[in-house]
């Protein structure tokens, strides 16, 4: 199973905060744990945004980067993941002193270090974001980052952060020299706005675009998705509660497959969501009756959309026809 949309910083878990309070010598506030999940009745993305400040302040030296890399990925592996890109903005790690291109190294070495263990069942790698309310210096600086570490697992360079403040046409030079280093760009698009700044991130240059429900499926809109092959990274739970949707039922899944619109089912935030990629599957599997087939169709456009070779695509592939297992198809309500 894959997750290509799933951030560190909002996917520490429990264990994990315990362990950096103690490390960093960082109180975890007394509504500990319930201040590290959002409620379902969160009442905005700015809300559920606010979730990460206690994350980002753990994760400002190599050893807790490092250590929360290492601990999602061995996490992801039990939960019978082959392969996931996990993001977050180097920009927010450096209040410490480290530079981005140090943040970004602790973090490899922690995914190396867990795919390893884990007898390379699982494959990762990452992506790195800008942040719209960042200077273009520092999301320049994440994009030379992501150039430079780009032969060593650092696959794709990110948008996020409040939608509504700047929409990414302001981040015009950053995705131009992201374009000129010839590295993968998706952009969070379409979450807390609509189908105006999906376009304009496939215009900066975005094959992927997360979340992008607010697409609107008028025909222009949906021949140009699908003449530039864009893949949708959908994240339902987040959208329930950031208020970008009101239900499950309201995920666009069927209109996307319906208008041959490649769409994948991913976590966002594996603890402030408090959920899963294959929790998220299993929901939408339930809300729109999704047969098998129609769920191996979903996984295949994960594979296809990701960021890696075409030799481990084929690979994946293989691996995900053997991912069906008895507990598997249970998971997913398909048994
Ligand atoms: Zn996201």
């Amino acid at each position: 199973m894959i997750d290509l949309h799933l951030h560190l910083d909002g996917s520490l878990s429990e264990e994990d905060f315990k362990y950096l309070s103690k490390l960093n010598n960082i109180d975890l506030g007394k509504d500990f744990p319930s201040n590290i999940y959002v409620p379902m009745d969160c009442k905005s993305l700015d809300e559920y945004l606010e979730r990460f400040a206690l994350p980002v302040a753990l994760l400002q030296n190599a050893e807790s980067i490092e250590y929360a890399t290492y601990s999602l990925v061995k996490r992801l592996a039990d939960l019978g993941l082959f392969y996931a890109e996990i993001r977050f903005a180097p920009l927010l790690h450096v209040n410490k002193g480290m530079t981005q291109v140090e943040v970004v190294k602790a973090a490899l070495c922690g995914l190396k270090k867990a795919i390893k263990e884990c007898d390379y069942k699982i494959d990762a790698n990452l992506i790195l974001c800008c942040m719209r309310h960042a200077c273009e210096k520092e999301n320049m600086e994440t994009v030379e980052t992501a150039n430079l570490l780009s032969s060593d697992k650092v696959v794709a360079v990110d948008l996020a952060g409040g939608e509504t403040i700047h929409p990414c046409s302001y981040f015009h030079e950053c995705f131009a020299k992201a374009r000129k280093y010839g590295l993968n760009i998706t952009i969070h698009a379409g979450e807390a706005t609509g189908s105006d700044e999906i376009m304009r991130a496939i215009d900066e240059g975005a094959v992927r675009i997360g979340h992008g429900v607010h697409l609107s499926l008028d025909m222009f809109s949906v021949k140009k998705v699908n003449n530039a092959k864009i893949s949708f990274e959908f994240c339902p739970t987040s959208n329930l509660q950031t208020k970008s949707l009101k239900s499950y039922k309201d995920v666009p899944l069927r209109q996307f497959i319906n208008k041959d619109i490649r769409v994948t089912i991913n976590s966002d935030n594996m603890t402030v969501s408090n959920t899963d990629c294959i929790k998220e599957m299993a929901v939408m599997v339930k809300t729109f009756k999704l047969d098998k087939r129609e769920v191996i169709d979903i996984y295949d456009n994960a594979i296809n959309a990701a960021f890696t070779s075409d030799e481990n695509k084929n690979k994946m592939r293989q691996t995900m026809l053997n991912a069906f297992s008895d507990l598997m198809l249970e998971k997913l309500n398909l048994k």
